[in-house]
């Protein structure tokens, strides 16, 4: 089971409608993904986060050569030692992106390898399925604040009668619009407002407030009964430890963070309690199961942040199958054509339960057909 070819897929799609979160307008969606190919024949898959340029070149020219023959069941050696190697040779610059997407795609193809679920191969599997809960409620291209709030609680309402039982909704609307924290505020008020009281939700500010912003939309929250607040300020520990003193909801944050260590530090200085690593930005599968024993330690919770295709869907839910706790399935509602049509069997929900497989590797087939529509 050595590793024969490594090559990246690049996919695009350009969406129908541009939404936005707190930095910025999403008019398309592109993957970088990784195909490895094994000498027994078997294709892993795997999935960098970000634009396509830089992951491509690094893993086409860099990573692939250095990496050909080494074992797929020799997964987490091999994780460690593409970051030593990628550390010598960036220095502080080690791409987590890049080795989130090779480190899924071995995981995939050991799993196929041996006939194993990656979820059995983390050490078992203590879920079969999870809680999912509905993430989008993104800004539109609209001027009138009272339409903003319409669309939005319209979107929660149809969450919610698809059977989802929590929400996550887009603030932080100062960057694109003229409003500010009490528009935020007005927009949480609308949703908790059109799904009732028994509907869990959460908010992501996608890091648009300073300190003095974000103390104030805290405090507001405590009113609309909300489970988490995520990235209220920039991702660096120093501001979540600040904003921690003194609010009552609870903090989340993690998908700008990579690798066990920056979270130990998360866990250590801030009050952060729900950590939120992504499989293809925090250096992959290996990665994402360290953090989620490092929340366990910790006594607090691992939620994945999943925004990715059906690929970096299906490795969240592997980890989280074998995660400790109660993590929830973060599950992107928005439109995508990409993240539906990738898998020939694509991952559904049942209201607001996803089922987690425990076939070989990820547990689903890409179509390599379907990658030819997207290929750019
Ligand atoms: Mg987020």
């Amino acid at each position: 089971m050595e590793i024969t070819d490594i090559e990246t897929r690049v996919l695009r799609r350009d969406l129908d409608e541009r939404f936005a979160n707190a930095q910025k307008w999403i008019d398309s969606r592109e993957y970088c993904l990784v195909r490895v190919e094994t000498t027994d024949g078997v294709v892993g898959w795997g999935e960098c986060w970000g634009p396509a340029a830089g992951n491509r070149e690094m893993i086409d020219e860099y990573v692939a050569p250095r990496l050909v023959g080494r074992r797929v069941d020799d997964v987490e050696q091999v994780h460690d030692d593409l970051v030593f190697e990628l550390r010598s040779s960036y220095h502080s610059y080690v791409p987590a992106s890049v080795v989130s997407g090779v480190d899924i795609a071995l995981w995939d193809a050991y799993g196929k390898s041996v006939g194993r679920s990656v979820s059995r191969l983390l050490g078992g599997r203590r879920r079969d399925e999870v809680r999912a809960y509905a993430t989008g409620h993104f800004f539109r291209d609209v001027d009138d604040l009272a339409e903003l709030k319409r669309i939005v609680a319209a979107e929660a309402r149809d969450h919610v009668d698809a059977g989802f039982t929590a929400l996550k909704q887009k603030i932080g609307l100062a960057r694109h619009f003229p409003w500010g924290p009490d528009e935020d505020l007005e927009l949480v008020a609308a949703v908790r407002e059109a799904v009732g009281d028994d509907v869990a939700l959460m908010v992501d500010a996608n890091h648009a407030y300073d300190l003095a912003d974000a103390r104030r939309v805290a405090r507001g929250l405590d009113t609309y009964d909300v489970r988490f607040f995520e990235e209220p300020v920039r991702p660096a520990v120093d501001y979540y430890a600040d904003l921690a003193e003194g609010v009552d909801v609870a903090l989340a944050g993690g998908e700008c963070w990579a690798f066990r260590h920056e979270f130990e530090r998360v866990t250590r200085e801030t009050g952060v309690e729900y950590l939120q690593p992504d499989v293809t930005s925090a250096g992959g599968i290996t990665s994402a199961r360290r953090v989620a024993t490092l929340a366990d330690s910790a006594n607090v919770q691992c939620v994945p942040h999943v925004f990715g295709s059906a690929v970096a869907l299906a490795a969240s839910l592997q980890v989280i199958a074998a995660t400790p706790g109660d993590p929830m399935l973060e599950f992107d509602r928005t439109p995508n054509p990409i993240r539906e049509d990738l898998a020939a069997d694509p991952i559904t929900n049942d209201g607001d339960s996803v089922q987690i497989r425990d076939e070989p590797g990820l547990g689903i087939e890409v179509d390599e057909d379907v990658l030819e529509r997207f290929a750019v």
